[in-house]
């Protein structure tokens, strides 16, 4: 929509093999994307580079979590400044999943997307209600809350470096897909709240991205609104249908 970018992301989360993961890059370099859409995919971190050095440009990597401190005795932690060195250049943060399974507290998170601005790295911050919280009616409550903690880390230039993918925790991984005007209201949502508590420009320029669920068959239907800009893909990601979702119109 309008003067932003359609991003689309892939989230491989902890799936794939050498084998599979060198065929699926494969298949996206075949695809010979335009560059229209921007493009990029998160595989576990053990094959980061691997799949940044065979992938073509304009395509590129993501990593799916990083710490909060620069180097140290955090055993099994990944630095954002290690990202960085490796020229690894975006990092997913705050998905449901870490929320959930690991303790990524919206303190945490915030602390997180801290450090990787300052290493210079550009962040997917997920937020995202559960199924509780919706039919309790609090959805925007928090998503406002999520958004606000992650907002205290960042200046107003450099929201240019944040897309934020929207994701409704009982859509993820679930195939239950948020219909196109659920998506498109908390999108929109997000965006006034963006207008209010940041500036109007930075509401205007920042990517909201839709995740959960999303596949090749209603892709199409959910680039439509006017507030979402493209897609955070799970499963679809590791399957040729990743393509499709990556050449969708919008
Ligand atoms: C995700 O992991 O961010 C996600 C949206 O997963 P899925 O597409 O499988 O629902």
């Amino acid at each position: 929509a309008s003067q932003r970018k359609f991003f689309v992301g892939g989230n491989f989360k902890m799936n794939g093999s050498m084998k599979l993961i060198k065929e699926i890059v494969d298949q996206i370099n075949a695809a010979n994307l335009d560059g229209s859409t921007e493009v990029i995919v998160a595989p576990p971190a053990l094959y980061l580079l691997q799949v940044q050095e065979m992938l073509k440009k304009p395509v590129e990597v993501s990593a799916q979590n990083c710490f909060t401190e620069v180097s140290g005795a955090f055993t099994g932690e990944i630095s954002p400044n290690q990202l960085k060195d490796a020229n690894v250049h975006w990092v997913i943060l705050g998905h449901s999943e870490r929320r959930s399974l690991f303790g990524d507290t919206d303190k945490l998170v915030a602390d997180k997307v801290a450090a990787a601005l300052k290493a210079d790295l550009k962040i997917i911050a997920c937020i995202g209600e559960t199924l509780e919280e919706r039919e309790k009616g609090v959805t925007m409550q928090v998503v406002e809350r999520q958004l606000d903690a992650i907002a205290g880390e960042v200046k107003e230039a450099d929201w240019k470096d944040i897309v934020i993918a929207y994701e409704p925790v009982w859509a993820i991984g679930t195939g239950k897909v948020a219909t196109v005007e659920q998506a498109q209201e908390v999108h929109k949502d997000i965006r006034q709240w963006l207008s209010k508590r940041v500036s109007s420009a930075v509401a205007e320029s920042t990517r909201i991205i839709y995740g959960g669920s999303v596949n090749a068959k209603n892709c199409g239907e959910l680039a439509g609104p006017p507030d979402i800009d493209g897609f955070l893909v799970g499963g679809a990601s590791l399957k040729p249908e990743f393509l499709d979702i990556c050449k969708v119109q919008h």
